[in-house]
């Protein structure tokens, strides 16, 4: 019986200290999608690369929680492969990963918040609670909310944890086009993501 407690002891202790892997803290990984010469979605003097970008920035400096790390996984203009992205996601070890992106649509009437989840990944069911709430939080700013759809790309699949991709508007839409556009709205799209994580 002894041996029985101890060995469950071990195990327990083990479990632990698995989950335990970043000093306590929550991870997370804000992924800015495109860089480069991969500009992503573009109108006038808009490219998504560069909105995604002061997003990320702005939510690690208006983080307010005490034991959440964000890291940013390009800080810069620079172009990075889908395989890059991952093997860097599963090397900070991330208790939840966000890919930030702005939508585009050959009609230009759709429009509104579209979140994307991979149904290989481990967590799917935990992406899905993220994926709704931020997308919740984020008609705050007047979006409509697309919803959730599958996608099976490399970076919503690998990582050992929960991962969204947001589309925040679409930039092919000329109402979601003034939201997304809008400097003063980035902090509250800012704010609006960190509430979303409490
Ligand atoms: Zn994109």
């Amino acid at each position: 019986m002894r041996k029985i407690v101890f060995l469950f002891t071990l195990f327990l202790a083990s479990t632990l200290f698995a989950t335990d892997n970043n000093d306590g803290k929550r991870v997370i990984v804000l992924d800015p999608g495109h860089g480069g010469v991969d500009t992503g979605v573009k109108s006038e003097d808009f490219q998504e690369k560069e909105i995604v970008l002061e997003i990320a920035k702005l939510i690690k400096a208006r983080n307010k929680f005490q034991d959440t790390e964000f890291i940013i996984l390009r800080t810069e203009d620079e172009q990075m492969s889908n395989e890059n992205r991952a093997k860097l996601i599963s090397n900070f070890n991330p208790d939840l990963v966000l890919s930030l992106h702005v939508h585009s649509n050959v009609k230009s009437t759709v429009k509104g918040l579209e979140a994307h989840i991979s149904p290989m990944n481990n967590c799917y069911d935990d992406s899905k609670k993220y994926a709704e709430k931020i997308n919740h939080k984020l008609m705050d700013l007047g979006f409509e909310n697309i919803g959730i759809k599958e996608n099976n790309t490399k970076i919503l699949r690998d990582p050992q944890a929960p991962t969204v991709m947001l589309h925040i508007g679409h930039l092919t839409n000329e109402e979601d086009k003034a939201i997304v556009t809008n400097e003063k709205n980035y902090t509250i799209i800012a704010d609006k993501i960190l509430e979303a994580l409490e």
